[in-house]
């Protein structure tokens, strides 16, 4: 089969590669869409120890049964493969699993992913496409369970309901984009700023979202005022803007995995009684009612995912890489 490898820092070679074998109680998708995430990112910059080259990347996947039950079926992937055991699998906190695996990663154990032609992947993490739901776009599902499940962990901790409360993402990236779509349009958040040092993605970002957006710099961010700030970027200065903009008894909710450490404000997030929350993909819950919601067409139109060729995935990468690209979300088609 064709795929797109990743065989070493910021390098990528389309080339063929042996198709994955269906084992018992797998099946093997043919897949028609993958979605890029920053986690792909992370590792292009090789700074991903779970994701070694050569290695396929991806894990946002629609696509159709080729090999398995459902031969035929079109169908959407919940990529993260869990034991299904644990005390955490049994009681609906399956993303914590600690033998967790997602598709696209070969630490600690291998799973290649869906930048290629065919995948494999355990029956119980498939999912029927929803009828109202293009292929193409489907792969949307995966960040924005990441997006759903953030939300609503924030959601259960503030004081007042979201509809009372004014919201911060920092980062317009996908996650940005989603949480806000979530916290606008599912949770009818009462005032939402959106910040991000990329005019062009926040541009972007601005046409589907309802928000105030503006540079991380603005003088109009004000401290101590938002209820619930979202940290998409993970960075030592988005934290320190994160703890700065929150206010006395609010909530940050931590998404990014840029920068893993620095100095942090935890005089006020003591004082102030500052609720920090980190948090990870998805429990399966979310990822249906995230299905449901996307189906229902809940979060607008999604013209602003742009679409390129598998064959062309390193150039997207790259000009995800230098900031070039305005959509906070790239898929590719093969
Ligand atoms: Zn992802
Ligand atoms: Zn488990």
């Amino acid at each position: 089969m064709r795929a797109l490898v990743y065989t070493g820092t910021q390098e990528l070679v389309y080339r063929e590669e042996k198709n994955p074998q269906a084992t018992n109680g797998e099946s093997i998708v043919k897949v028609s869409a993958s979605g890029i995430c920053g986690s792909d990112m992370h590792a292009y910059h090789g700074k991903d120890n779970r994701r070694i080259p050569p290695l396929i990347l991806g894990h946002e996947i629609s696509g159709t049964i080729d090999k398995g039950k459902f031969v035929g079926k079109k169908v959407i992937l919940n990529p993260l493969i869990t034991c299904g055991q644990c005390d955490y699998c049994i009681n609906g906190k399956e993303h914590l699993c600690d033998k967790r695996i997602i598709l696209g990663m070969n630490r600690p154990i291998e799973r290649q992913g869906g930048f290629a032609e065919y995948v494999s992947i355990p029956d119980q993490n498939i999912y029927e496409l929803p009828r109202t739901l293009e292929i193409n776009e489907a792969p949307i599902a995966e960040p924005a369970a990441v997006a759903l499940h953030a939300v609503e962990l924030g959601e259960k901790e503030l004081s007042k309901p979201l509809k009372d409360s004014q919201g911060l993402i920092i980062g317009a990236g996908a996650i940005g984009l989603l949480s806000g779509l979530i916290l606008s349009k599912v949770k009818h958040c009462k005032e939402i700023v959106i910040v991000d040092p990329n005019k062009k993605r926040l541009g972007e970002c601005s046409k589907y979202l309802n928000a105030n957006a503006m540079s991380p710099d603005s003088k109009n961010i004000i401290n101590n005022h938002f209820d619930i700030v979202f940290d998409t970027v993970g960075m030592e200065v988005t934290r320190k803007q994160a703890i700065q903009a929150v206010k006395p008894g609010g909530v940050i909710i931590h998404i990014g995995l840029t920068q893993p450490s620095g100095s942090f404000d935890f005089r006020k997030a003591t004082l102030q009684e500052i609720t920090f929350i980190g948090t990870y993909c998805y429990t399966n819950k979310d990822f249906e009612k995230t299905l449901k919601i996307l189906s229902d067409k809940k979060l607008g139109e999604l013209n602003w995912i742009e679409y390129r060729e598998l064959k062309d995935g390193s150039s997207a990468f790259k000009q995800i890489h230098n900031g070039s690209c305005a959509a906070p979300k790239i898929i590719l088609l093969i």
